[in-house]
């Protein structure tokens, strides 16, 4: 489960922020998407041929 830290705007593995201390939330980063990235990543390769 991925925790994330209001205050900081950061991830983290911990309930509490490691930074700050204060308590973090569940949270998924939509930033991270993977699939998002793999086609990205599909596209630049594609085009680099
Ligand atoms: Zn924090």
């Amino acid at each position: 489960m991925i925790h994330y830290c209001e205050k900081c705007e950061e991830y983290t593995l911990k309930e509490v922020c490691s930074k700050c201390r204060n308590k973090t939330v569940n949270r998924k980063p939509a930033r991270f998407n993977p699939n998002k990235n793999y086609a990205k990543e599909r596209l630049k390769v594609k085009g680099f041929l």
